[in-house]
């Protein structure tokens, strides 16, 4: 059976999406003045872009919509309805 991903399993998806674009962007830095910088820097902004967009449309609650941060650690239950985020 397959389990539902949780909210945090996706924010923990959008980080890494985050975290490949900033690598795709220092890795430019070795291809500099060659058009592999530019491919690797535009291939960085829009992984970028997905990985914000992903996790606005993803991290949010089940019950209520409202947006997760984990700022304040990983709740197990929504601050604003008090669902529980599986
Ligand atoms: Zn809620």
């Amino acid at each position: 059976m397959k389990q539902k991903k949780s909210v945090w399993d996706h924010a923990d998806t959008a980080l890494k999406l985050w975290i490949l674009a900033m690598l795709l962007c220092i890795v430019s830095k070795f291809f500099e003045g060659t058009p592999v910088q530019w491919l690797l820097i535009l291939s960085g902004v829009v992984i970028a872009v997905a990985a914000v967009v992903y996790r606005f449309q993803k991290v949010r609650c089940p019950h209520c919509a409202s947006h997760m941060t984990a700022a304040k650690g990983k709740p197990k239950r929504c601050p604003d309805c008090g669902g529980k985020l599986l």
